[in-house]
C-alpha cells in the first residue's frame, strides 16, 4: 500500500477489526448476502498519518448513503453554532458533503448564498426538496474549478466529516485551494484520532473513515497546497473531533503549538498506540459482560459506530435482541452482519428490556431526554465506553 498523505511504504499495526461489513449499508432482509472487507489501522512511519490499509471503491459506500444528518439533534445544533460564528449575511458558502442540507439551511436564514455538495444522490435530493441547491458530486480540484466558474469563490467553506472519508484527501485539500476566495476561511472537521485513541473509540474506526488524523499531519496536508492553518480547537461532536480553519495565508502559531502539545503527548511515538488492541479486547469483555449480567436486552443506535461495536463484539440476536432508531430510512431494515432489526425506539417503552445497550453513546444526553419515559419506568442504559461499565466480578 502507498500513505494517502507522502506516499510512504512503511507502516506501523495500529489495531485490526476482523472482517467487517460495510456498516451504513443496512440490509432489507436478514438474509441478505452482505460482503465483508478487511478493517486494518495502521501508521506511517514516514508521516505519521493513522490510516486503514485498503480503500473500499466509494461508490459502494457513499451513492445510496443512509446518514442524514438533520436527524440527530445534537448534529443540528452544532452546526447552527458553526454557521452563527463563521457566516455574514450574503457571504458566498459552499459546505463539501452538505448531506441533506442540515448546515446550509442555518446559512440561508443568516442570509449567505449557498451551495452544498454531495455525492450520495438520495440525501442530494432530500437537501433540494429542503431548499438547499445541491450539486451531486464528489469533490475535488476539478469539481471546484466548476463551482468557481457558474457560483463563485467561497467566503466560507465548510469541510465537516469528509476529509477523513476519502481515499485521496489531496483531492479534497487541493479542491478547497481552487475554490477558496482570496480572504475567504474553510472550516474543516475531522475526528480526533488523539480522543478516539484514549477513549478507546474503536467504533468509530470504519470503511468510509479512511484516515484518521492528528494536527500535525492535517498540517501537512494543507501545507502541501500552499493552505495554512490558522485556528484550530477541539470540539465534542463525534466522540471528540479538531475544527481548523484553513486559509491561504496567515498566522499558524495556534496550529504550531498544538503540534508541539501532540508531540509532548507521545502521539508521534509508537506507544501512544500499542496498547490500544488490547485495550479494545479488555472494553469487549466487558460489554459482552454487562449484556449477558442484564438478561434482557435491546440496543439504541443503528449507526456506523454500533454496527462496528456489534460486529467486532459478536453481539448477535441471541445477546442483543435489536436495535432502535429515530430514522424512519433505518426502521424496518437489518444490522449486516449480525441481523438485528431496526425498529423505531417507541419499542423501547412497549418491549421495556432491563437494559438498553446505547450504541450511539456520543447522543447521551439526547437520548436520556428522548427515553425519559423508559429510565423512569426502571430501564438502564449501558454505555460501552471503558469508564461507564463495571468490570464483571469473576465467578
Ligand atoms: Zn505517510
Amino acid at each position: 500500500m502507498i500513505c494517502r498523505l507522502c506516499g510512504g511504504h512503511a507502516f506501523a499495526a495500529v489495531c485490526d477489526l476482523g472482517p467487517m461489513p460495510l456498516v451504513n449499508n443496512l440490509l432489507h432482509h436478514p438474509a441478505d448476502a452482505c460482503q465483508r472487507w478487511p478493517l486494518v489501522v495502521c501508521r506511517c512511519t514516514g508521516c505519521g498519518l493513522v490510516q486503514l490499509t485498503e480503500s473500499v471503491p466509494p461508490p459502494l459506500m457513499f451513492d445510496d448513503y443512509c446518514y442524514f444528518s438533520s436527524q440527530s439533534a445534537t448534529m443540528v445544533e452544532h452546526a447552527r453554532g458553526l454557521v452563527a460564528a463563521a457566516v455574514a449575511p450574503g457571504d458566498a458558502v459552499v459546505e463539501i458533503a452538505s448531506n441533506d442540507g442540515y448546515l446550509l439551511r442555518s446559512a440561508i436564514e443568516r442570509g449567505a448564498r449557498v451551495l452544498g455538495v454531495d455525492p450520495a444522490r438520495n440525501v442530494a435530493a432530500e437537501a433540494e426538496r429542503r431548499g438547499v441547491p445541491t450539486l451531486c458530486a464528489y469533490f475535488d480540484a476539478a469539481t471546484a474549478a466548476s463551482i468557481r466558474r457558474d457560483f463563485g469563490a467561497a467566503d466560507v467553506l465548510f469541510a465537516c466529516n469528509v476529509l477523513a472519508h476519502v481515499p485521496d484527501p489531496h483531492a479534497i485539500a487541493a479542491g478547497i485551494k481552487t475554490l477558496l476566495a482570496p480572504e475567504g476561511r474553510a472550516h474543516v472537521e475531522v475526528p480526533s484520532l488523539e480522543r478516539m485513541i484514549e477513549t478507546v473509540a474503536f467504533d468509530t474506526i470504519y470503511h468510509e473513515h479512511q484516515c484518521y488524523f492528528a494536527l500535525a499531519p492535517l498540517r501537512r496536508l494543507f501545507a502541501h497546497h500552499d493552505l495554512r492553518i490558522v485556528a484550530v480547537r477541539a470540539v465534542p461532536v463525534h466522540g471528540g473531533s479538531l475544527h481548523v480553519e484553513v486559509a491561504h495565508d496567515g498566522d499558524e502559531s495556534a496550529a504550531e503549538a498544538w503540534c508541539r502539545r501532540e508531540a509532548a503527548a507521545g502521539l508521534e511515538d509508537d506507544p501512544f498506540y500499542r496498547s490500544f488492541a488490547t485495550r479494545i479486547d479488555d472494553l469487549r469483555d466487558v460489554v459482552r459482560g454487562a449484556v449477558a449480567d442484564a438478561g434482557s436486552v435491546g440496543a439504541y443506535g443503528a449507526a456506523a459506530k454500533g454496527v462496528v461495536l456489534l460486529n467486532a463484539f459478536d453481539l448477535r440476536g441471541d445477546a442483543v435482541a435489536w436495535v432502535a432508531d429515530v430514522s424512519p430510512h433505518k426502521q424496518g431494515r437489518f444490522i449486516p452482519g449480525t441481523g438485528q432489526p431496526v425498529v423505531a425506539p417507541d419499542h423501547l417503552r412497549t418491549a421495556s428490556p432491563a437494559a438498553c445497550l446505547l450504541l450511539a453513546w456520543n447522543l447521551e444526553s439526547e437520548v436520556r431526554r428522548q427515553e425519559a419515559a423508559y429510565l423512569a419506568a426502571g430501564g438502564s442504559l449501558l454505555i460501552p465506553r471503558p469508564d461507564r461499565l463495571r468490570t464483571p466480578v469473576a465467578g
